[in-house]
């Protein structure tokens, strides 16, 4: 197992289990091993099994945790509660959901299309209902629990072409505002964190855009994009005991983008 730095004691998950959405690539697969470094046991996810299991034995490899896979589709509710019951199977209901699962689509208001946006409102905002109400239960017979959401900058900031996307995040912010009215009570913290712009697959038409590559490290006070191990800080913090009276927040994680004009 990777240790955790001296000093990050309160930021330890031996013996958590968690529940990555999403988790086969990109910003999951990053914050699915840094729990897993924390020395949480992890269920990678995705729609592929085959890039879900691998992700999961990789994770496993490089930091000696427990890891396991699941393959569901986010968007069908029946999917998700049967998806839920082998996670329940596999590692009972998860300490920590991190609903990261999300899709973009990008065209001007007058050509958006509707399965766009029910691509969008299905994949980033019902998933997190589903997700959530699911372990909600679990959650509250236990007296303990994370829900973390992953939201965006653009619930902040609009951009041409993605009205649909930053509605599915600006809800997001409400929505685990939500939650902790409904979950604190019962010993259960939701929070968000809200990413800048991150080179994955979701953003590799704008990192291929010189131009807008170039917008991206202007606007951005870091002057550059972000990495996805920049997210995992805040993570373990929301995660972990450390931020148990943290709750219904939203943390920017973003080079400082949405603190400037
Ligand atoms: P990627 O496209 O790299 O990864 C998306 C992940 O979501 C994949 O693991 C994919 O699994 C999974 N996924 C997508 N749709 C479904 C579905 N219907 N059912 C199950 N799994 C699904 O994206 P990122 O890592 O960039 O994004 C992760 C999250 O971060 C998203 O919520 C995104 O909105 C948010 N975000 C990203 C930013 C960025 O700059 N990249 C900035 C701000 C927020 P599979 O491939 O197996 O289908």
């Amino acid at each position: 197992m990777t240790a955790l730095p001296a000093g990050l004691a309160a930021f330890d998950l031996t013996g958590r289990t968690a529940l990555v959405t999403g988790s086969s690539q990109g910003i999951g697969r990053t914050l699915a091993a840094g729990l897993a470094g924390a020395g949480a046991t992890v269920v990678v996810h995705g729609r592929d099994a085959v890039k879900a299991r691998t992700s999961a034995d990789e994770i496993a490899h490089a930091t000696g945790a427990v890891m396991h896979s699941v393959v569901f589709d986010v968007t069908d509710a029946a999917a998700v509660d049967a998806g839920m019951a082998e996670v329940e199977r596999l590692v009972g209901t998860p300490d920590i959901l991190v609903n990261n699962a999300g899709v973009q689509r990008r065209a001007p208001i007058a050509e958006f299309a509707d399965e766009d946006w029910d691509a969008l409102v299905q994949t980033n905002l019902s998933s997190v209902f589903h997700l959530s109400r699911r372990v909600s239960a679990g959650m509250i017979a236990r007296g303990s629990g994370k829900i973390i959401q992953i939201g965006s900058v653009q619930s902040q900031l609009a951009r041409p072409s993605i009205a649909a996307y930053s509605a599915t995040k600006g809800a997001i912010v409400m929505f685990t505002k939500g939650l902790c009215a409904d979950l604190a009570p019962h010993g259960i913290q939701a929070n968000a964190i809200a990413p800048g712009y991150f080179a994955t697959a979701l953003t590799k038409a704008l990192v291929a855009d010189e131009q807008f590559s170039q917008w991206v490290r202007g606007r951005t006070p870091a002057g550059r994009w972000g990495d996805t191990q920049d997210l995992v800080g805040a993570l373990l913090f929301l995660a972990s005991g450390a931020s148990d009276f943290v709750n219904g927040q939203t943390l920017f994680v973003d080079g400082g983008m949405t603190a400037v004009v």
